[in-house]
């Protein structure tokens, strides 16, 4: 699989701004506005992991962050990571968590633990290395991102980079997930880009499937905006029959294999756009301001349909989070049809 596919599986992945670092800088370490910014992420990580996605706590895994001239291993895997030549190794506490950060300058390229490399550009995502068997993050710092054009305008910006690393950081517990979609998209070699809008790139020349995805938004608004809790569930109710509608009639034949591809980028990107929407609200943003600045107008099917679908999921059905992170990760359908009943 090439980086490229890896990058593109999630909304906060596009690259849009190049960040070429000239000058190599002999000493790096973590800012101390970046330190700060940094452990309050952590902690609002800690407490939507533990309060609202209700998983158990777990060490920060490999995270690679970096700005314009410095990149940080924070957890490095030792046993492909020690005594790099010119990183500085530093021990530190943050969040209560004890970590180990090897900081050095990079010339524009930025090494993963998976083997490959990225330039410094913005950027954000989880993936798997180790054979599946650990996750890792990478991240640009605040400074790039509020380099970045469109985003000069944003009041929330530093909200708005903490939701997205905890969007990816909520990735790190979907290895079974990226693992099931590497050997998806081996057996798919005709598709382009496989990545989270694919369902979007695939259907929505077909009118009536663009009608129908139209629809469910609406009654997906629709529910999440009503108060009443019977009337919530009868909404969506109707949602889900219409969602079984539509992949009865698109999803058959050879095209059968879309109904798992769905399920599965509906699922990720809806639960991680649920986490960085309940972090922004945690940073204090009101539940519309927070779904604002996440959803960013709702463009991507996946992330839209998916943060909506877990809005309704988590008020009609409090306990979702067990069987979304089961071994065997229950779909967003099935977490749909529990919450209707
Ligand atoms: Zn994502």
């Amino acid at each position: 699989m090439t980086i490229t596919r890896i990058i593109k599986r999630c909304l906060f992945t596009v690259v849009i701004f190049a960040v070429a670092a000239t000058t190599v800088f002999a000493q790096c370490e973590l800012k101390p506005d970046e330190a700060k910014w940094l452990e309050g992420t952590m902690n609002a990580w800690n407490a939507v992991r533990k309060n609202e996605l209700k998983l158990p706590a777990s060490d920060l895994p490999w995270s690679v962050l970096f700005d314009e001239k410095c990149v940080h291993n924070i957890n490095p895997d030792t046993r492909q990571f020690s005594n790099r030549e010119g990183t500085r190794q530093v021990a530190r506490t943050m969040a209560g968590e004890p970590l180990r950060i090897e900081s050095s300058s990079h010339s524009g390229k930025i090494f993963l633990p998976d083997g490959q490399s990225i330039p410094s550009q913005l950027i954000s995502f989880a993936a798997n290395y180790d054979g599946d068997k650990r996750s890792f993050f990478v991240a640009a710092l605040p400074s790039i991102w509020k380099n970045v054009e469109h985003l000069r305008q944003e009041k929330n910006v530093e909200t708005l980079v903490r939701s997205i690393y905890i969007h990816e950081l909520t990735h790190t517990y979907h290895r079974n997930f990226f693992a099931r979609l590497n050997a998806i998209e081996k057996s798919m070699p005709d598709v382009d880009n496989f990545d989270d809008d694919i369902i979007q790139n695939i259907f929505s020349k077909n009118e009536k499937f663009n009608k129908a995805y139209t629809e469910e938004i609406a009654l997906a608004n629709d529910a999440v905006a009503e108060t009443k809790p019977e009337k919530k569930r009868a909404i969506a109710k109707r949602l889900l029959d219409r969602m079984k509608q539509r992949r009865a009639m698109y999803y058959t034949g050879k095209d059968l294999k879309f109904a798992e591809i769905e399920d599965i980028f509906l699922t990720m990107e809806g639960v991680a756009n649920w986490a960085a929407y309940r972090a922004a609200i945690a940073d204090g943003l009101s539940e519309n301001e927070a779904s604002r600045l996440i959803r960013r107008g709702g463009k991507h099917w996946s992330q839209e349909h998916g943060i909506l679908l877990f809005m309704i999921i988590n008020s009609l059905s409090p306990n979702w989070q067990k069987a979304a992170f089961a071994k065997r990760p229950a779909s967003i359908v099935s977490l749909l049809e529990r919450a209707v009943r």
